[in-house]
């Protein structure tokens, strides 16, 4: 497994802790501290980030990678942008947490998040409250966002992102 960590370098216990959470072993890991800069534009800067990074379009479609994000939620944000769009997923990323009672500050790891997961089961979630609606005699008719027509409950479907659609529609 890749650890790309754009954060400041995680120490050898977290690395550990990281491996039995993701029950894989870490074979590489990519160091980048970034410095984002509030008087330039942050989606040019994670693109340099991400390119800075130097991986193939390939390895990034096909290495298991986990990615430990800057604090900085508008760069983080911008930076799992930027990653979705390579990877065709987002990644899976890493949740660190300040160790009790240390001075200084050190972090221990609380949990790797796969962000692909929690996504697709938000996106299960919202089909699964439109059926229990449409089983309500009352319901409104949903239409299908491609051909606008009514979907009948015999008809197969699916969710399109921002709304329902036909299968023959696609
Ligand atoms: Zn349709």
């Amino acid at each position: 497994m890749l650890l790309i960590s754009l954060s400041p370098p995680l120490t050898l216990a977290p690395l550990a802790r990281i491996e039995e959470l993701a029950g894989e072993q870490v074979t590489r890991v990519i160091q980048q501290t970034p410095q984002f800069d509030h008087a330039r534009p942050f989606a040019q800067q994670a693109r340099e980030l991400v390119e800075a990074l130097r991986l193939s379009a390939e390895e990034w479609q096909t290495l298991s990678l986990l990615v430990n994000l800057p604090g900085l939620a508008s760069a983080a944000a911008a930076l799992l942008a930027e990653l979705h769009g390579r990877m065709g997923h987002f990644p899976a990323i890493v949740r660190l947490r300040s160790g009790a009672g240390s001075t200084p500050t050190q972090y221990e790891v609380a949990e790797i998040i796969n962000l692909q997961a929690l996504r697709e089961s938000a996106r299960i979630r919202d089909q699964g409250m439109w059926l229990e609606q449409q089983a309500k005699p009352n319901s409104a008719q949903r239409l299908c966002i491609s051909c606008g027509e009514p979907i009948q409950r015999s008809q197969s479907y699916h969710w399109a992102g921002k709304g329902f659609r036909h299968d023959k529609c696609l």
